[in-house]
């Protein structure tokens, strides 16, 4: 666009973590954002998913309170009697176990990426974007439910050139997040 650059005052670095586990859905401690893994893998989005979630996650915690405290006049005089069932409730709102398949097909792809060189993501990039809007935009933001996403994958499949396919297949059989994947898709 003709745009030149005469001074360069800073240059700046940012750090998006992506990926990375789910926090251990077992303890009371609670949590929530990026905190609670709701970064989107893919993306590094989160503050949609995160304001979309919050009403639901606030009222399950808000519900909980109330039928385990005692009030008097609006405050609350007793504390909840199971802290640990509070806690595995609320962050099974956050994490059903169809966010966490989501998540383990997200987390296949991002490691697929990770692994592929400069041509391999070219190639990837273009096959995605040849996909069905609803699919790729679907897939961006975060609104394919686990089954739509094996459509996806298997679209995908179907209308990437043989290196992309080869790929595919190896990274599927040998990278953990292969296995971590299926594991996940068979968890009921
Ligand atoms: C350059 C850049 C561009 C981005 N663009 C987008 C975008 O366009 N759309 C999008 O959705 N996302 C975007 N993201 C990602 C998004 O900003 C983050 O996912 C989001 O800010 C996470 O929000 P959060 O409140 O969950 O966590 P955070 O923003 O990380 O907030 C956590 C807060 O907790 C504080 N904290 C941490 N530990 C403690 C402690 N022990 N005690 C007290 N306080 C503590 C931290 O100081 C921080 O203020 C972008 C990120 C970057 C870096």
């Amino acid at each position: 666009m003709g745009v030149r650059i005469l001074k360069i005052y800073e240059e700046e670095w940012s750090y998006i973590p992506v990926g990375g586990s789910l926090p251990n859905t077992e303890q009371k401690n609670l949590a929530f954002g990026a905190a609670a893994s709701m970064v989107h893998p893919a993306t590094g989005y989160s503050v949609v998913r995160s304001l979309s979630e919050a009403p639901m996650y606030a009222s399950v915690i808000a519900d909980i309170l109330k039928s385990n405290a005692y009030f008097r006049k609006n405050s609350i005089i007793g504390s909840v009697q199971n802290p640990s069932a509070l806690g595995l409730q609320t962050w099974r709102t956050l994490w059903p176990q169809e966010r966490k398949r989501q998540r383990a097909f997200f987390l296949f792809g991002l490691a697929l990426i990770l692994e592929l060189d400069i041509d391999g993501i070219r190639t990837f990039f273009l096959t995605f974007f040849r996909l069905p809007h609803w699919m790729w935009q679907g897939f961006l933001g975060s609104t394919l439910s686990s089954v739509d996403l094996i459509w996806f994958a298997f679209y995908m499949f179907a209308i990437a050139p043989n290196s992309l396919r080869l790929s595919l297949i190896r990274h599927l059989l040998s990278d953990p997040t292969g296995s971590t994947m299926i594991r996940t898709y068979l968890t009921m």
